[in-house]
């Protein structure tokens, strides 16, 4: 039975525990139906294997959800061409297509809270910073939006007497497989741009954070996106996953998690001669120059490494202090990290909440642990909070490690967990070889009052983006990228409709003149 709430939105019967599954706070009691999920536009229980949701602030399993299997990833994507084809979407004009955006972007404004609570539940990230990814998300889909209704076809110059035409045509289906660590954000960046080119989309959200996406295909929906073009498939990723990137008909990935999943997905790409978009791990530097506003930097480093507890893939995970400040600035990181307070990411005073499951806190302790019995010196952290009440929590210290080369595996491997490893430099030489030597080129953070100094490190560094005196400030206007093992391909930024595009030129004659070999 379903029936019409006063917000006009339909609501379906909840489950109980008797049905096999927890209902779960955060979706509206009478309006969410759970346990389900969207293959191909009908919502219906998964028939794959079941996926226990533990807030990782009290490690309660607070919500259960049968995922998606193989065989639903061939009915999502035939379902997903299909409506296509049938809600004539790709055919729409840039401005109908455009109006469903901005409804999207208007509807998770207006579910901001709903999200927000529920991501935190999911992840254990704080309220705020889940609050702010959902606006993120809504403006993601307005200014996509935007851009739609203001992309140009171009008429190229000829070299002849007919004309020539650069335009772009929607792929079909698209596959969005996205990380944990910034749900509704990350969906956002694959989703709005994917749709407003004109395709399918299927998602295949992380296992370990599944529901704000099933939330925003609910919020699709009330939207009046055409059903069926937008799948949520939760599920692991080696089969469910490996599955969708394989399917003939899935006509690009565009992919945001780990560089060795990153690389697995590149093959598939390789061998069926597909588009990815691959935004992968990191190991940033940030740099703090002897002239630095120090009191901005020491600030802003902290917030660079320990916001998001450290899950970030633009972390500023690797700290360099210029050698004659390198004790001082040392000395007041560590104060800095020792007075942030820990805690479940709904308390507002909470600056590092819980990681986001018991495993994951589990492997960032072991990276620190052998790091430790390799001579590195812990200053900070280290080690789990002491608080009783923490006890139950997947929660880490954020953890200052000093006396390490970088050439170390500390310093080397993406941590992915409040851990910042602290080096010194000598000058700009030294730094420029110690910050480029890695596998990674994501993102950089430079802290000083010399301008011109600045700009010369930004243009030197191997990363995708650069802060001068700031970080982890985001446009949606902004492309962003990674170079070398951080990615493939850029997300966001005005073009990034075009990346869910395949670019087709067409020539038309305008004289009737005889083609060279005409009567011969
Ligand atoms: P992950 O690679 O383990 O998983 C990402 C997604 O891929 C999940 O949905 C997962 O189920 C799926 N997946 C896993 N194996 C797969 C396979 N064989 N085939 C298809 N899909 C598969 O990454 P994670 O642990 O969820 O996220 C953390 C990583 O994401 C970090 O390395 C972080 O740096 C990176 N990240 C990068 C960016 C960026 O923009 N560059 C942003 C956020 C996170």
């Amino acid at each position: 039975m379903t029936t019409q709430s006063s917000a006009g939105i339909v609501e379906r019967p909840t489950g109980t525990a008797s049905e096999g599954f927890i209902p779960f706070r955060g979706f509206e009691p009478g309006v969410d139906t759970l346990d389900e999920i969207n293959v191909g536009g009908v919502w219906a229980r998964g028939a794959g294997a079941l996926i226990e949701s533990v807030n990782p602030a009290t490690s309660e399993v607070f919500a259960k959800l049968h995922g998606a299997t193989v065989d639903d990833v061939d009915v999502a994507v035939a379902a997903g061409l299909a409506a296509v084809e049938e809600s004539g979407w790709a055919r729409k004009l840039p401005h109908e297509r455009a109006a469903v955006l901005h409804r999207i972007g208007s509807a998770i404004e207006a579910n901001a809270d709903r999200i927000a609570f529920l991501q935190t539940q999911d992840t254990g990230k704080t309220l705020k910073e889940t609050r702010a990814l959902a606006i993120s998300a809504a403006a993601t889909f307005r200014f996509t939006a935007s851009a739609l209704e203001t992309m140009e076809d171009a008429v190229t110059p000829p070299r002849g007497d007919y004309l020539s035409i650069s335009t772009y045509e929607h792929i079909g289906v698209v596959a969005a497989i996205t990380p944990w660590n910034s749900p509704i954000a990350s969906d956002a960046q694959k989703v709005a741009p994917a749709l407003a080119a004109g395709n399918a989309v299927v998602i295949k959200p992380p296992v370990w954070a599944p529901w704000v996406s099933l939330l925003l295909a609910r919020i699709c929906d009330e939207a009046g996106l055409p059903s069926g073009l937008l799948s949520v498939l939760p599920g692991p990723g080696r089969t469910v996953g490996d599955a969708l990137a394989r399917h003939r008909d899935v006509g690009k990935v565009s992919f945001t998690g780990g560089t060795s999943t990153g690389r697995q997905l590149g093959r598939i790409a390789a061998d069926k001669i597909m588009p990815i978009t691959l935004e992968l791990g990191g190991k940033s530097p940030t740099i703090i120059f002897s002239d630095a506003d120090l009191d901005q930097a020491v600030a802003g480093v902290l917030y660079g490494i320990f916001s998001s507890s450290g899950q970030s893939c633009i972390a500023g995970s690797r700290v360099f202090i210029q050698r004659d400040i390198y004790d001082t600035v040392l000395a007041r990181l560590v104060e800095g990290a020792k007075a942030l307070r820990v805690g479940p990411g709904t308390d507002p005073g909470t600056r590092v909440a819980p990681l986001v499951a018991h495993a994951h806190r589990d492997s960032v302790e072991k990276m620190v642990e052998d790091a430790r019995v390799a001579g590195a010196q812990i200053l900070c952290g280290g080690a789990r909070p002491a608080e009783p009440e923490l006890q139950q929590g997947a929660y880490y210290l954020p953890t200052i490690i000093a006396g390490v080369a970088n050439s170390d595996l500390i310093c080397q491997e993406e941590i992915f967990g409040p851990v910042a490893v602290v080096l010194p430099f000598d000058d700009e030489t030294d730094l420029l070889a110690q910050a480029n030597d890695s596998v990674f080129g994501l993102a950089c953070g430079i802290w000083t009052s010399d301008y011109r100094r600045a700009w010369r490190i930004a243009r030197a560094v191997a990363a995708g983006t650069v802060w001068i005196n700031t970080y982890k400030q985001f446009s949606i206007a902004t492309p962003f990228s990674g170079i070398k093992e951080s990615g493939l391909g850029t997300e966001k930024g005005r073009d990034g409709i075009r990346s869910y595009m395949r670019q087709k030129s067409i020539y038309v004659d305008l004289s009737g003149a005889p083609l060279p070999w005409a009567g011969a």
